[in-house]
């Protein structure tokens, strides 16, 4: 199975702007943000596709993903966010990794469906 991008960014073959790691989850700045904070957090696994797949076969590790974000967004914003999954390449999905992205502040237009 080929690596995804998001493991060459943990195993730090490729650089990041990492904000938060953990034993089972880092965190890095979107190359390509969308609002003033746009985090995308990614479980170290790549067992799991999309989110659907991560709530299915790790619920506790989705959980750990949304506190991740929550703390995140304390860190960085004010404590509020939107967290984002898009799942399948028809929603926008490019890395087939589950993330979610971390997003506070105004989006920019056109983005995100919006
Ligand atoms: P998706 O479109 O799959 O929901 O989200 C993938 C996100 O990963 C995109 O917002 C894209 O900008 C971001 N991304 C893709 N490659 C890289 C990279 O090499 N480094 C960082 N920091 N973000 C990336």
């Amino acid at each position: 199975m080929s690596t995804s991008i998001f493991s060459r960014i943990i195993d730090r073959e490729i650089p990041a702007d990492i904000v938060l790691e953990t034993d089972r989850m880092i965190a890095f700045r979107d190359i390509a943000p969308k609002a003033p904070v746009h985090i995308l957090v990614v479980p170290k696994t790549e067992d799991y596709a999309n989110v659907v797949e991560l709530a299915a076969g790790d619920p506790q590790l989705l959980a750990e993903l949304v506190a991740t974000a929550q703390q995140i967004a304390e860190e960085h914003a004010n404590g509020e966010f939107r967290l984002i999954f898009n799942t399948g390449p028809s929603s926008g999905q490019t890395v087939f990794h589950v993330h979610a992205h971390v997003l506070s502040g105004a989006l920019e237009e056109g983005s995100l469906g919006r």
